[in-house]
């Protein structure tokens, strides 16, 4: 019988904090009174949480099931095995250290239920670093001005979606992407709510700074060409200012004769263009790069063993992520 309900949650050396995760995230669930299933996706651990999921399966076989890669494939890419695996009405997705409060999951169910087919959430008071905050309201700014996507706090990944979002977006063959801005591309009517924000509960943060910096390109590169666009019109600009800057040059050295001064301005000007054109040649790369991984058209990921009961579905299920290995697009 399909469950009303797929929580998934991506899994990434999160021993620490899985007990506490379970004894919130059951009991929040047997709460709701539906037909549910979680499904709980391995990116690759290398600590014990491999065993602390095999061990919670055999506690609660019936709603738990286990995704395990081979390999550490990112958050994004977890989800959507996740999404492949799940077989619910309603999927909520949110994170294993329980910075997303499991009891929310009833608001964004109940939320659905008024006919959204894609639930956001808001953060009330986000429990993160100073700078992690700053920096990413920056991009969201950013993202907001380049993107068609209205999503007011992107970071969050506590978030409700329909089948019907969920089926297109497991036809999507990307290598790189941001599963909510993904998702809401399909969403026929999206809608947001605010929820509760808590610290990590243990460990610390799976994301450095690079690998931030990297999900923000995954982010912006996915969802829009104006970058590319704006380097274009730079371009354009910086012609035509250095062709009049030519003219009145030409000018002065007819009125006034040779000059030789400002030469560190000049070196200045010439700098600080240097680094605007690595820049272009950069997000151009990332552009070419991405391309590149699309066109190898390599598996996304690896499905090792799905650990769940042996019944209705299980036999597609199976065969489908067999399928998933050998296309992966
Ligand atoms: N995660 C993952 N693979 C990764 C990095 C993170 O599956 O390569 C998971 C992680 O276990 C957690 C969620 O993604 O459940 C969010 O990670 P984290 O809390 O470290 O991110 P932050 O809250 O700092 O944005
Ligand atoms: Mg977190």
């Amino acid at each position: 019988m399909k469950p009303e309900l797929s929580v998934v949650i991506p899994i990434y050396n999160e021993q620490a904090g899985l007990a506490a995760l379970f004894a919130r995230l059951y009991p929040a669930l047997d709460a709701m009174r539906i037909g549910y299933e979680i499904v709980f996706v391995n990116d690759g651990s290398r600590d014990n949480s491999v065993s602390i999921l095999a061990e919670q399966f055999r506690q609660r076989p019936d709603v738990t099931r286990v995704v395990l890669f081979n390999g550490n494939y990112g958050q994004h890419m977890a989800i959507l095995a996740g999404f492949e695996a799940a077989r619910g009405e309603i999927m909520v997705t949110l994170d294993a250290d329980l910075q997303n409060p499991p009891e929310e999951i009833h608001n964004l169910v109940a939320k659905m239920r008024e006919g959204y087919d894609y639930v956001g959430s808001i953060r009330r008071k986000r429990q993160d670093s100073a700078w992690r905050t700053l920096a990413s309201k920056m991009m969201n700014r950013i993202r907001e001005k380049i993107t068609n996507i209205k999503i007011t706090d992107q970071g969050n990944m506590l978030r409700a979606y329909g089948r019907n979002v969920i089926d297109l977006v497991n036809q999507c063959a990307e290598v790189n992407t941001f599963v909510p801005a993904l998702a809401y591309t399909f969403a026929r009517k999206p809608t947001e709510i605010t929820v509760e924000h808590e610290e990590r509960a243990a460990g610390e943060s799976k994301y450095s700074l690079y690998s931030l910096i990297r999900l923000n390109f995954d982010l912006v590169t996915g969802f829009s060409l104006i970058p590319l666009q704006m380097f274009s019109m730079l371009g354009m600009a910086l012609s035509a200012g250095s062709a009049l800057l030519v003219a009145f040059l030409l000018l002065r050295r007819f009125a006034l004769g040779a000059e030789a001064e400002g030469v560190f301005t000049l070196f200045a000007i010439a700098f600080f263009f240097m680094g605007v054109i690595l820049f272009g040649i950069g997000l151009l790369g990332e552009y070419v790069g991405r391309i590149f991984q699309q066109v190898r058209a390599r598996p996304r990921y690896v499905v090792q063993t799905i650990l769940q009961q042996h019944g209705a579905g299980q036999h597609e299920l199976l065969s489908d992520a067999v399928e998933k290995r050998t296309v992966g697009r």
